[in-house]
């Protein structure tokens, strides 16, 4: 067997109902902490749900603030408008509740507060210097992972984005409550549940560092998603389908983190960069024709695959790895989702540009199990269209 390595937070917690005791657990787990900034957005606040872990952080004694001015895609300036916020506050420990980018937006600020480091000198790989704050994250959507991941994506130009990649950008506690996550609309459900099964399954295909242990964590989170999915679409109060949900998009999350995603991400990249597409989305309306694309040199780990999703499927690798395409095509139309590129406003005069887009996504093509050129990123968009 190859060497690999593996890394993740050091502390998870799956409890449904957990927010409203993380007071408790920050006085146990960081009892020096005094004053905690929650860092939200808007539409998160709006909802109410803040109120019962935010009240229990202030009956454990320490102080709260509240950021909420994270958006989708943050731009550098909210980032650092947050980071600005914590020091202003005088935080000693950050709160991530949120999506992606809430949690996203958590870790830099955890890393940039405690330090003079520009954030220009973070992009990258490894470029974080010095430790960060306390970090705890708590997701309020099952897909993006970014409560296990060590990456944070921000937005630096009008639809460039850049990445600050580094081991302290570990959260110390990912907390697993389903009961933030009830009153997500179908729609989300569905698109977010969606990145989270194409974050195992590019994972398990992913070239240079796919590894034994994130085969068991791609194949369990594609099992509970696959398993959960439209029960959590069509009953979006059912609290078990739900925490199956944010357990199977964390798992994921710890897979990806360390065998990293491929073509399907970097084509879904650009639609989401020129026609702000939600993320979600935008690797559910790519998946089938990348899979499809790269069935001649991936077909064995599809059909490995398609033993957790579509276990009655059988025939050859090509036969089970196309159900498994089949049975992912039928997950997103059973949802009502978008399903192809033109629902989403793109038409054929767009697709030289996505193309041309999708091949500087450099570091994700890498890990595609197929090489991806110019004409192929524009043959599968075709595909999608
Ligand atoms: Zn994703």
């Amino acid at each position: 067997m190859t060497s690999f390595q593996f890394s993740t937070v050091p502390h998870l917690i799956a409890e449904p109902g957990g927010a409203a005791r993380v007071g408790a657990l920050l006085a146990e787990r960081f009892p020096n902490a005094r004053h905690a900034l929650i860092v939200t957005d808007a539409g998160f606040l709006a909802t109410g749900l803040l109120a019962a872990p935010r009240a229990s952080i202030e009956q454990a004694g320490i102080h709260t603030s509240v950021y909420s001015g994270v958006v989708a895609d943050p731009p550098e300036h909210v980032v650092l408008a947050a980071v600005e916020c914590a020091r202003r506050e005088g935080a000693d420990i950050v709160i991530g509740i949120g999506g992606g980018s809430s949690m996203d937006v958590a870790k830099l600020i955890a890393v940039l507060a405690a330090t003079d480091q520009p954030i220009a000198t973070a992009y990258g790989i490894g470029n974080v210097k010095g430790s960060r704050l306390p970090l705890i994250q708590i997701p309020t959507t099952a897909g993006t992972g970014s409560e296990v991941t060590n990456i944070a994506i921000v937005t630096t130009g009008e639809t460039t984005k850049m990445g600050v990649v580094a081991p302290q950008l570990y959260a110390d506690i990912a907390l697993l409550d389903a009961s933030l996550t009830l009153g997500l609309p179908p729609l989300v459900t569905a698109a977010t549940g969606i990145d989270a099964m194409v974050h195992a399954i590019e994972a398990f295909t992913s070239k240079h560092k796919k590894n034994p242990l994130s085969d068991l964590l791609a194949k369990q989170a594609l099992s509970l998603l696959s398993k959960n999915l439209l029960r959590a679409c069509q009953h979006g109060s059912d609290i078990e389908a739900r925490q199956a949900m944010l357990v199977g998009a964390c798992l994921a999350g710890q897979a990806f983190s360390n065998a990293p995603v491929a073509a399907v991400h970097a084509l879904a990249y650009p639609i989401g960069g020129i026609f702000h597409v939600p993320h979600g989305l935008s690797n559910s309306l790519v998946l089938p024709h990348v899979l499809r694309f790269n069935l001649s040199h991936a077909a064995q780990h599809y059909a490995e695959l398609a033993a957790v999703v579509v276990p009655d499927a059988t025939g050859s690798d090509e036969a089970r790895a196309e159900a498994l395409i089949g049975a992912m095509q039928q997950i997103a139309a059973a949802t009502g989702i978008a399903t192809r590129l033109s629902q989403v406003g793109i038409t054929e005069a767009d697709l030289d540009r996505l193309a041309e887009d999708a091949m500087k996504q450099t570091r994700l093509l890498g890990n595609n199990p197929r090489e991806v050129s110019w004409e192929h990123a524009r043959a599968i968009y075709a595909a999608a269209l």
